[in-house]
C-alpha cells in the first residue's frame, strides 16, 4: 500500500505543471525549444528556424540541423525572438524606492527585508532577468535570499551577492546624519573600515558569512547625507588591499563610484567594474581601457532620482547631488561607449522599483549603443565580468538553460524587451505565452 501510495506521488510530480515540480525533475526531463529567431549573442547574428535542446538544467544541443530527442517535451517559440536569459549587473532586491529611507533604519525589523526581496525577486525573473548581481545589502538578506532561490523556497534569479557594501567612517555606504548615541557604530562586520587593516578584515568577513563578490563606495553617493557625491572615500593603497584579498579568494571588486579622482584610483586599484562612472575623462576611459576594467552605468538610476528630484520627493541635499550629477553621467557613458570600454548592464533597480530593468535597454540605445550591443551588455558581457561566462551569457552546449523570448523584434525595437513572453532559469520554466507558471515551493 505504501509503496502504491509513493509511486503515485512520484506520478503526481512527475506530471505536475509547475515551476518547482519541474525543478525536482529538472535531471531527466528533455525539452526541445523550437525558436523561429535565435539571437546568437557571441557572433552578433540571429540564427532562423534554430533547435534548443535542453536536459536537465543545461543547454545539450543548439542549431538549425540539431534533432528533436524521442520523448522530448516541445515549446514552440516559432512566433518569438529567443535570448540568452538577461543578467543585471546591479540590483538591490532587498530594498524598496523610499527616499526617506534613513528612517529605515530605526523601525524596520531584521528580517523584513530579506521577505521585500522574495517579493522583488519574482518581478525580477519574470522580467527575464534570470540572474543579477546584487551589491549591496544588510542583515545578510541577500545571503539569505539567494539561498532560498537556490534551494526552490521561492522564485527568482539565480544571485552573486555582495552582502555588506565596504566604506568609510560617514561616506557613502554608512548611515549619518543621526546624534552618535541614536545607532550603534557599525564596524567591519557591517562593511564600515578604515585603513588597510581593517578593509582587510572585512572583506574576509563579507566572504565567510556569503559574499560572492566584494562591493566597496569609493566615492560619494547621490542618496547618502553628508558627503559630496563626487569625493573620493578610499585611498589606493586601501582599495589596493581590498582587491588583493578578494582576489586570494576568488572574488571581484565592485566600485561605486561618480567623481573622476575616486573613478581613477578605484580602476589604478585594480577593481573590476566601475558603477555609476559619472565624471569619466579621457584619461579615465584611457585607463578602464588598458585594465579592462567594466563600467556599468545605471542610466535608470540616474533618471529615477533626477524625477524624484524634480518632483520634491528627494531630500534637499541629495535633489541638489541628483541634479548637479547627472549631465555628467549622460557625457561620461556616451564617451565610454564611443571609446569602446567593456559595459555590463546593470540598473540600480531598488532606487526604482523592480520588475523594470529592461528599461535600461532604451537608455542604452539612446546613449549610444546598437540595441544588439545593448543585449549583448545584459548577456555575454555580463557574464564575462561575473566570470561566468562558462555558464551563463549565451544559449551553447554545456550553459544553464536559462533562455527568454520575446514577441518581434528586439533588435529593431529594444522597447519590445520590456515584454517578455517566456521565461526558463535552469531548465525550468516560470513564465510562457506572457502568463506565469504557478510555483510550488520545493519543501
Ligand atoms: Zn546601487
Amino acid at each position: 500500500m505504501l509503496k502504491r501510495m509513493l509511486t503515485t506521488l512520484i506520478v503526481i510530480l512527475a506530471v505536475s505543471w509547475t515551476a518547482a515540480g519541474q525543478s525536482r525533475q529538472a535531471t531527466d526531463r528533455v525539452i526541445a525549444i523550437r525558436a523561429g529567431r535565435l539571437l546568437d549573442v557571441e557572433e552578433g547574428r540571429v540564427i532562423e528556424n534554430a533547435t534548443i535542446v535542453v536536459r536537465g538544467e543545461r543547454i545539450e544541443a543548439v542549431g538549425r540541423d540539431v534533432a528533436v530527442p524521442e520523448g522530448a517535451e516541445i515549446i514552440d517559440l516559432a512566433q518569438h525572438t529567443v535570448m540568452p536569459g538577461f543578467i543585471d549587473m546591479h540590483t538591490h532586491l532587498t530594498g524598496d524606492p523610499s527616499y526617506g529611507y534613513s528612517d529605515q533604519a530605526l523601525h524596520q525589523w531584521p528580517g523584513y527585508s530579506a521577505i521585500v526581496g522574495a517579493k522583488n525577486a519574482r518581478k525580477t525573473l519574470l522580467a527575464g532577468f534570470t540572474t543579477v548581481r546584487n551589491v549591496g545589502a544588510g542583515e545578510w538578506a541577500d545571503v539569505a535570499l539567494r539561498d532560498a532561490i537556490r534551494n526552490g523556497i521561492v522564485p527568482g534569479p539565480r544571485m552573486f551577492v555582495s552582502a555588506y557594501a565596504l566604506g568609510i567612517t560617514g561616506g557613502h555606504c554608512d548611515r549619518n546624519g543621526y546624534r552618535p548615541d541614536a545607532l550603534s557604530e557599525p564596524g567591519v562586520e557591517r562593511g564600515i573600515a578604515n585603513g588597510v587593516d581593517e578593509v582587510i578584515k572585512a572583506v574576509r568577513y563579507q566572504i565567510k558569512y556569503g559574499a560572492d563578490v566584494i562591493k566597496i563606495c569609493a566615492t560619494g553617493g547621490v542618496l547618502s547625507a553628508g558627503d559630496a557625491v563626487g569625493a573620493p572615500q578610499y585611498t589606493f593603497e586601501e582599495i589596493r588591499a581590498i582587491v588583493r584579498t578578494a582576489a586570494m579568494a576568488g572574488r571581484k571588486v565592485a566600485a561605486h563610484a561618480h567623481g573622476n579622482e575616486g573613478i581613477k584610483t578605484a580602476v589604478r586599484a585594480g577593481v573590476a567594474s566601475i558603477e555609476h562612472g559619472s565624471i569619466l575623462d579621457e584619461e579615465a576611459i584611457q585607463l578602464m581601457k588598458e585594465h579592462g576594467t567594466y563600467l556599468v552605468p545605471t542610466l535608470m538610476a540616474f533618471e529615477a532620482v533626477v524625477k524624484a528630484a524634480k518632483e520634491g520627493k528627494l531630500a534637499p541635499w541629495s535633489a541638489k547631488k541628483a541634479l548637479e550629477i547627472e549631465p555628467y553621467a549622460r557625457r561620461s557613458i556616451r564617451m565610454a561607449i564611443r571609446s569602446g570600454v567593456n559595459i555590463a548592464f546593470g540598473t540600480d533597480a531598488g532606487v526604482f522599483p523592480h520588475g523594470q530593468n529592461a528599461d535600461e535597454f532604451r537608455l542604452l540605445v539612446d546613449a549610444g549603443m546598437t540595441p544588439l550591443q545593448a543585449i549583448q551588455s545584459a548577456t555575454i558581457q555580463a557574464a564575462r565580468l561575473l566570470g561566468q561566462e562558462k555558464n551563463l551569457g549565451s544559449i551553447e552546449p554545456g550553459k544553464w538553460a536559462d533562455i527568454i523570448a520575446v514577441r518581434g523584434d528586439p533588435l529593431s525595437d529594444v522597447t519590445l524587451l520590456k515584454n517578455i513572453d517566456f521565461v526558463m532559469k535552469a531548465g525550468v520554466v516560470y513564465k510562457r505565452d506572457g502568463n506565469e507558471i504557478p510555483f510550488t515551493p520545493s519543501k
